[in-house]
């Protein structure tokens, strides 16, 4: 299968391709175009062109594009998932889950297409606004740059086309390199559901290269950004005045209080932790327990991993398969080592069976180990036992990041006030951090980024509010 670029609504050639490798199997599944700065160039004026088309699309029919384009998504559920599980080497039922949920993304950005309202300002609350009106649109800001991970190729595409699309922009998609036909094949659905041309551009090739173009190019007016806080950072200082989302990488933990029942919290932490082979930016990496639970805890944890399946991702019965390159797994082998030095305990795992790295627990970690402060983005977690609940938050804390934390009490107190001191962009009450559905406000602060996803807060970023003032006097 060959890739070419999308341009314009043409399929454009280049002049070299490069072999796109499943990561679990090793097999050569398809050759990708390998865009150059010309390409780039071309795919940034094709959604220059394509903006007054969408600017004048009324906002139900940008609503039925996207809903016909989920539509379709739904009715293509089998072959979507296998897409993804072939090159994400994401297992095949979290690969059913994430299609499902792009369904009701792209369901969510066509209602709230027909949401974009404004509002009426009182002006005569000041002196010298007597006898005018005032009220403010939300005009599109033109052409989006949006730039994706490898770990939700359909999904996370889906929450930059999604608002993009609703709010009347147009875009220029850059996916990951390891990724790029589930971004083509979404492509391919929203040509089918009428979207015209031009108005969504898919170029592949050198990431650092075309990132770096749709930065910085005076023609793109918002970047959405997915990805690591390294490229995150260098996108941001590039970027100069344009506005800019960053959703970025973080070491999530959850604190477990002395009330938790813990069956049901272990087997929620072994879904945190592991879905996916923890590359999910929220995946659970550290979790505390108070002292009087930690050895209870830690045994139902390591026999809930002993129930993963590990594997080949198109097996259906599959829950942990290869991480999306061979370096990690050297990586994360490396980490585990370090930390097993400076005295942690390999509870289970530890290991790896090829690509896969095996499910893997450990405990006293040591939190300036790599495997504890940095993101592992792998099926890797930390257990600690903490004194107070106090101390379990300055743990969470102590991090570059502040994605998004889980709590377990049934003490109201206790919650709100880790809600409150919980230093993250979102806090979860009996539920892991890992939690999210398609609609709520996501983000992070400290390094895990700048801005918000979840389709109406996404749009409030690739549209520019404006006034309106009417002089009746
Ligand atoms: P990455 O940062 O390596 O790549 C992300 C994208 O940026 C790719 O399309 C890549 O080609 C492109 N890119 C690379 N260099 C660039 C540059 N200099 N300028 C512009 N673009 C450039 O990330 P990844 O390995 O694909 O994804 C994993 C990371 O993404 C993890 O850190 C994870 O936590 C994060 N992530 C965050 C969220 C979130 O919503 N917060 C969701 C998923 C993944």
């Amino acid at each position: 299968m060959k890739k070419q670029l999308l341009i314009g609504g043409a399929q454009v050639e280049t002049a070299d391709y490069t072999i796109l490798y499943a990561p679990y199997s090793g097999e050569a599944i398809a050759e990708i175009a390998n865009a150059g700065l010309a390409e780039a160039d071309q795919a940034i004026e094709a959604a220059v062109a394509a903006r007054p088309a969408m600017r004048r699309m009324p906002a139900h029919q940008r609503a039925a594009i996207l809903y016909r384009v989920a539509q379709l998504l739904g009715e293509r559920k089998e072959e979507a998932a296998r897409l993804i599980a072939l090159e994400a080497a994401k297992p095949l039922k979290a690969a059913y889950a994430e299609v499902d949920r792009t369904v009701q993304t792209y369901l969510f950005a066509a209602e709230e297409a027909k949401r974009l309202h404004g509002e009426t300002i009182p002006l005569d609350a000041a002196p010298g606004g007597e006898g005018r009106l005032a009220y403010t649109t939300r005009e599109p800001i033109g052409v989006v740059g949006a730039i994706t991970p490898f770990n939700f190729p359909m999904n996370l595409v889906a929450h930059k086309l999604g608002p993009a699309f609703a709010s009347g922009n147009a875009v220029v998609l850059k996916p990951a390199p390891q990724t790029p036909l589930s971004a083509f094949y979404i492509a391919g659905l929203f040509a089918e559901a009428g979207l015209p041309a031009g108005a969504l551009n898919v170029i592949t090739g050198d990431g650092k290269l075309l990132g770096e173009k749709i930065t910085t190019d005076p023609r793109v007016g918002a970047i959405s950004f997915t990805g690591s806080a390294a490229v995150g950072a260098s996108i941001r200082a590039m970027a100069g005045l344009k506005k800019v989302t960053l959703e970025l990488g973080s070491n999530a933990a959850v604190i477990i209080d002395k009330d938790a029942n813990l069956d049901a919290v272990a087997a929620r932490c072994a879904v945190g932790a592991f879905s996916n082979q923890g590359q999910v930016c929220i995946s659970l990496q550290r979790i505390y327990v108070v002292e009087e639970l930690y050895e209870a805890f830690v045994a139902k944890l390591v026999a809930a991993v002993g129930q993963l399946k590990v594997g080949d991702p198109l097996d259906p019965a599959t829950d942990v398969s290869a991480l999306i390159a061979g370096r990690e797994v050297t990586r994360t082998l490396g980490w585990i080592a370090e930390a097993a030095e400076r005295g942690a305990t390999v509870a289970c795992g530890g290991t790896a069976e090829g690509g896969v790295l095996l499910p893997t627990v450990l405990l006293n970690v040591p939190p300036d180990a790599q495997v504890s402060c940095k993101e592992a983005f792998a099926p890797i977690v930390l257990v600690g036992k903490v004194g107070s609940i106090d101390e379990a938050i300055a743990l969470v804390n102590d991090s570059p990041y502040g994605l998004q934390a889980g709590i377990y009490t049934n003490d109201l107190r206790t919650a709100l006030d880790a809600a409150d001191a919980l230093h993250v962009g979102g806090v979860m009450i009996n539920d892991i951090p890992t939690f999210r559905v398609d609609h709520m406000p996501y983000g992070g602060v400290k390094e895990s980024g700048l801005g918000r996803e979840g389709i109406k807060y996404a749009i409030e970023d690739m549209t520019e509010l404006k006034l309106v003032v009417i002089n009746r006097n």
